[in-house]
């Protein structure tokens, strides 16, 4: 299947566990690709052993059976019983791994829609408090920190986890106790009925629950400049991208953002690139970012920050060539040639389905919980019930919000595990009535 001088990498794996598990998938195509980058992503932030190899010309196609780097039948999968497929959907992909499942109830205690952080924790703590618990994905185990090399700030880690790592913990937590987690499952609509929560799939698939927690998180902010969406996965991607980077060995990489989050991935990215660009609209990092990360970077050699600079045009067909940045002071233009831009310049939340479902947000979209419903105290209107909303309850009784998704939220690790923890307590007490 494979032939002689082919690039490959196997990816490192983000827990212990895993990268010392034999390598499950093979994957053969072209960097730069969307389709190939989805696949890469999706298996890495679901801790599945793989090798990429990259195909670079027609011989090397050839060995594989295609006509060459660019043929339609990639990315190609080949699995150790031999399996072969060609240019997989996530959901075939999924039904390989044995993870494809229906909800096994006709009727949940808990349902939980997101397994970042705080979903993952309120799945820890429904299940096993005795809820009958699922919990729906819409990609992968672990939200936004599963895309962070390494998370230094959480609590009983001194020297730092992988975010992968943390989140496949907390999953494999979560499963013992009997949660049910569907993967690569979208919750597209609500529907709140006395007593019950609906929430439908975007395969149509009905998950029917007493209670329900949304923990969707934010997702990442685009740069809103031309040739994003057309270069997007393509040389443009979103998030810190702790799975590319043993890819960009010996390419220039830019991070764009001022936070902890592109600071994290701009010192990751170091280890790997031999030029990494950290552009920043911000004056200084000194306000945004944390102080041992600022060290850090300063003091790494190949990392240069441009401060007060903002990214104004992307370049490139099929493939990101070169990003062109502004200092917003001078306005001189500087042009970067390189294949590979991380963003990581924050996010906002998608939760379009609120409106239609009745669910009160903030204008940023952010869903409203417990005080915040009201500015004088006073319950909602309307509210059904005698008593006010609990503090992570939204208006609609026994709909739960918590972590990032959450109008008022600390955009962090532990505090989207602590609300997860607390919105199962107040689950309990919806579902005996108080
Ligand atoms: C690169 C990076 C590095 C970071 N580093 C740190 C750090 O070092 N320390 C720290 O404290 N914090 C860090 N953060 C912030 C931290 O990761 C977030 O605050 C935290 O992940 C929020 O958790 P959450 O569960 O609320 O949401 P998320 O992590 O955003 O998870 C939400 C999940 O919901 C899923 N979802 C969305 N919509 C749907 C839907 N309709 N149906 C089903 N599922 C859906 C998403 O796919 C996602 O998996 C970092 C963030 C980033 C991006």
């Amino acid at each position: 299947m494979s032939g002689p001088g082919l690039h490959r990498w196997e990816v490192n794996m983000a827990s212990d566990q895993s990268a010392q598990s034999a390598v499950k998938v093979t994957v053969y195509g072209r960097t730069g690709s969307p389709p190939c980058y989805a696949i890469r992503d999706f298996l890495y932030r679901n801790d599945v052993p793989f090798e990429w190899v990259e195909l670079r010309t027609d011989e090397e196609a050839r060995a594989i059976g295609l006509h060459g780097p660019n043929d339609e039948r990639l990315p190609v999968c080949v699995f150790p019983d031999g399996t072969r497929m060609e240019r997989p959907t996530i959901r075939v992909l999924t039904e390989k791994l044995g993870w494809f499942r229906d909800p096994s109830l006709s009727e949940y205690d808990l349902a939980i829609y997101g397994a970042g952080p705080a979903g993952l924790s309120a799945a820890v703590y429904g299940a096993s408090e005795g809820l009958k618990t699922v919990v729906v994905e819409r990609w992968a185990i672990g939200g936004q920190a599963g895309s962070s090399p390494k998370i230094e700030n959480y609590l009983g880690f001194p020297k730092g986890i992988s975010g992968a790592e943390l989140a496949e913990r907390a999953r494999e937590q979560a499963c013992r106790f009997g949660a049910e987690i569907l993967i690569a499952r979208e919750g597209v609509r609500g529907e709140f009925t006395a007593g019950k929560r609906i929430g439908y799939l975007a395969d149509g698939t009905k998950v029917t629950s007493r209670a329900a927690i949304c923990a969707t998180g934010v997702d990442y902010h685009r740069l809103e400049v031309p040739n994003e969406e057309r270069l997007r996965s393509a040389g443009v991607y979103y998030g810190a991208g702790a799975g590319e980077a043993s890819l960009c060995v010996g390419h220039h990489v830019v991070v764009v953002g001022g936070g902890n989050s592109a600071a994290q991935a701009t010192m990751h990215f170091s280890r790997y690139s031999p030029h990494v660009t950290l552009v920043v609209r911000g004056s200084s990092l000194k306000s945004s970012v944390s102080a041992y990360l600022i060290d850090r970077i300063q003091s790494a050699s190949n990392v240069e920050v441009l401060t007060q600079t903002e990214v104004v045009a992307l370049e490139g067909d099929e493939l990101l060539e070169a990003v062109i940045v502004r200092n917003v002071q001078t306005g001189e233009h500087r042009r970067i040639e390189t294949h590979w831009v991380f963003v990581c310049i924050g996010g906002a939340p998608r939760t379009e389905w609120a409106v239609e479902a009745g669910v009160a947000r903030d204008e940023a979209g952010y869903l409203l919980t417990g005080p915040d419903l009201s500015g004088n105290g006073q319950p909602p209107k309307p509210w059904p019930l005698d008593r006010p909303p609990y503090f992570l309850e939204t208006n609609i009784p026994g709909l739960f919000a918590a972590g990032d998704v959450r109008h008022g939220s600390v955009k962090r690790c532990a505090s989207a595990v602590g609300e997860g923890a607390m919105a199962v307590t107040f689950v309990h007490r919806y579902l005996s009535g108080g």
